[in-house]
């Protein structure tokens, strides 16, 4: 069983590996039980039922609440080979006739459907006569009134059970509160159902938090460090979205909008444009969101302090799907909580208010912690981190030092105590740097002991003090009178000496990013990989990362996989991607490695996994072998290539393998290449030996090719050996 599943999880997906609970998600659905499964964005949902729909016989119906991802998820299962359609609003009547009449013909793995169309009756009729081996329900949360994203729609898969009493239920989602949790289980009736919880750490994401002073600057700043990777910008407002937006497409930057405030259409094909890399960065409120299905998101700014942790999780969640690392920056500024403070204080049940002002409170201590980032946000889906250092949190990392500030405390609460706990923020920093102001001088406070006690930092500074201050709660601001300033319990046996005042401090606001599974590849050689995707996509009108995933194409990149075997071992090509795209790639590294062949001399000496397929060696042997019936016709390399529509260096390396293989009493090299090249060859091979190839070809003054050179040097070690 499992050496089954594992090789569908090579010869579909491309995969390695099972990811953390895929294995025994898919295991569980295929002996025919129901499963929850509690997954975090990027956790690989998608595989644990894809895979099951292939492997059984009969329909995974998959129920997905969004209709504008439901195109490009069944282009990315077809692409790996899958039999899979979509019902929903958006399909012409000619195209659902087309695919209801697959499902009458028992011709489809998958089909993806929205609750509206589930809930309708001709439908639910057709899909009794169909045989339905297992539902997956995916965003299981809309069924739940608890959640945040609930759907009405979704309460008619209550009835799946009673209609399909024997199909087990296998239900996704990424929410993580137990109430949810329970609510979904017992919505959708499960019978005794696996329960996995996945670890919602995401190893990949670098958490950082940097002061925020000028942001649009700041934001630049970090887009200039991060060229032509994806990644959306988070705001809090309409009207901020689109000031920053402005801002970046001012400086060049090409960002596109997006919020509530556009409509439907534009909305639409922002999205789009960002999901088929037509645009790398977006400007958004959360609005933006459930859509972006985008596994190459390099980095989730945060330009304002988010509301809560769940939504700060799952928005930074959008990044590194793909598990290369990805880069989630909060800036941080004190004035942002006074912001959520006033919305909250709009708020009317007394009960709301008193939850929305503790997630402020966790999300403001996530933001100020001088302890593992990512032991505090996991902390808060009560999962324990147990690392010492998570190495990909600023903290971990030691950009973040706590320092001793209690002169400092004091300078300003001896002003706030002097001047009798009666003013504001603004007039005691003036009052600690010495300013000349009229109401300093009208109140005689330039007579106070504390006056110009700190004329040595500026104002800025000992605003943060206060910040600060007021974080630990050392002093607080009394709303009845003004604001003004007094010193809690705390603030007073700091300000007695008796115990000591930390502030954080950013060491370097720059942190790099740690090297990601893919370090060392080529940038150059990947970004013509990149480009090529970016072709095929737009011909096949699909998201670029529905072909290949930007982790896919690093791998690429770094191991230059120019043969069926190497390519066929990267991470995401799969049986059908190899077929279907494998030849156009490799002849780009091909091309690559000629034109820089002594960056291809280092990366040669890479070892590339490569994966024993039982289903690929054959697929391989038979391309070979139509190779050797075709140079035993007496056809050329060049020619060869052009009647199979294949790279020439494809063919030489069929070449090489055949000759590996002991085909050389079949293979005559004369016929293969002209004589006159092969003489060149062999004399420079004599003249320059040891040289590189690059030298090689230029000596022969660009007579020769690479992929000339290659095939000459095997039939030489034939010979030799
Ligand atoms: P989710 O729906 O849980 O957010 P997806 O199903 O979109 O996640 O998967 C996220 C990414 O992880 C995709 O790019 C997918 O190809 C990749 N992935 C899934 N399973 C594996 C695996 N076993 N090994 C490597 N990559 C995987
Ligand atoms: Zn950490």
């Amino acid at each position: 069983m499992n050496e089954v599943m594992n090789d569908a999880l090579h010869q579909i997906f491309g995969f390695d590996t099972f990811r953390p609970n895929q294995e025994e998600i898919v295991s569980n659905i295929i002996e025919g039980n129901d499963v929850f499964a509690v997954m975090p964005t990027g956790g690989g949902k998608s595989l644990c039922y894809q895979l099951p729909a292939y492997m059984q016989d009969g329909l995974c119906v998959v129920v997905s609440p969004l209709i504008s991802l439901m195109k490009d998820q069944v282009d990315a299962a077809k692409a790996n080979g899958l039999n899979a359609e979509f019902l929903n609003s958006t399909l012409s009547p000619k195209d659902r006739i087309r695919v209801y009449q697959a499902i009458e013909n028992e011709e489809l793995d998958l089909l993806y459907v929205s609750p509206e169309r589930f809930a309708m009756p001709d439908f639910m009729i057709k899909l009794k006569q169909a045989k339905v081996s297992f539902f997956a329900i995916d965003e299981a949360h809309c069924i739940s009134e608890w959640g945040h994203d609930f759907r009405p729609d979704y309460l008619s898969l209550s009835n799946i059970i009673i209609h399909f009493p024997k199909a087990p239920i296998a239900a996704f989602t990424a929410t993580a509160t137990h109430k949810v949790s329970d609510d979904i289980v017992n919505k959708l009736g499960l019978r005794k159902p696996h329960l996995t919880r996945a670890s919602f750490d995401r190893p990949n994401l670098f958490y950082q938090v940097v002061p925020k002073d000028n942001l649009d600057i700041q934001l630049l700043q970090f887009l200039r460090d991060h060229e032509g990777e994806s990644g959306i910008i988070y705001r809090t407002t309409r009207k901020s979205v689109e000031s920053t937006a402005e801002f970046l497409q001012e400086q060049g930057v090409y960002a596109l909008a997006y919020h509530a405030g556009l409509t439907p259409k534009q909305r639409k094909e922002n999205q789009d444009r960002f999901n088929r890399d037509d645009v790398h960065v977006v400007v958004a409120t959360i609005a933006f969101g459930m859509g972006i299905d985008k596994s190459n998101v390099r980095f989730v700014l945060h330009g304002d302090l988010p509301k809560n942790m769940e939504g700060y999780y799952q928005e930074t969640g959008r990044a590194g799907r793909d598990g290369e690392s990805a880069h989630c920056r909060l800036f941080f500024n004190r004035s942002d909580i006074v912001r959520i403070r006033y919305f909250i204080e709009q708020t009317e049940d007394p009960n709301d208010r008193k939850i929305a002002e503790h997630q402020l409170f966790q999300m403001v201590r996530f933001a100020e912690t001088n302890a593992c980032r990512r032991k505090i946000l996991l902390g808060y889906f009560d999962e324990v981190y147990t690392k010492d250092n998570c190495k990909t949190c600023d903290v971990c990392m030691g950009d973040v030092e706590c320092v001793d500030a209690s002169v400092p405390a004091q300078k300003i609460m001896s002003a706030i105590y002097r001047s009798g706990q009666k003013f504001g923020a603004v007039h005691i920093a003036d009052i600690v740097v010495g300013a000349k102001t009229q109401k300093i001088k009208k109140l005689g406070h330039d007579q106070l002991k504390t006056y110009g006690a700190g004329k040595e930092k500026d104002k800025k500074y000992w605003r943060q003090i206060i910040d600060n201050l007021l974080a630990q709660d050392c002093i607080l601001q009394n709303a009845e009178k003004h604001s003004s300033l007094e010193l809690t319990p705390k603030g007073q046996q700091i300000l007695l000496g008796k115990k000591q005042f930390e502030v954080i401090r950013q060491k370097s606001v720059q942190q790099a990013v740690p090297e990601g599974i893919t370090a060392g590849y080529s940038q150059k050689l990947f970004a013509q990989l990149r480009t090529e995707r970016q072709r095929i996509a737009k011909k096949e009108c699909v998201p670029p990362f529905v072909i290949f995933s930007d982790r896919t194409l690093r791998e690429m990149a770094l191991y230059f996989s120019d043969t069926p075997e190497k390519m066929g071992g990267v991470s995401g090509v799969g049986d059908a991607k190899l077929k279907k795209y494998g030849d156009t790639f490799m002849t780009i590294i091909e091309m690559y490695k000629l034109m820089n062949p002594e960056e291809a001399e280092e990366h040669a000496v890479l070892q590339a996994p490569i994966k024993i397929k039982k289903t690929r060696k054959n697929k391989t042997g038979k391309t070979v072998k139509e190779t050797l019936k075709m140079a035993k016709q007496g056809l050329t390399v060049e020619g060869i290539a052009a009647i199979r529509d294949l790279g020439e260096g494809t063919i030489g390396q069929h070449i090489e393998t055949l000759l590996a293989e002991g085909h050389h009493d079949d293979l005559d090299i004369d016929r293969l290449i002209d004589p006159e090249i092969r003489i060149m060859c062999e004399e420079l091979f004599d003249r320059l030996s040891g040289a590189s190839m690059r030298s090689i070809i230029e000596a022969s003054g660009n007579k020769v090719t690479y992929a000339d050179l290659r095939l000459v040097r095997a039939f030489m070690q034939v010979k030799s050996s």
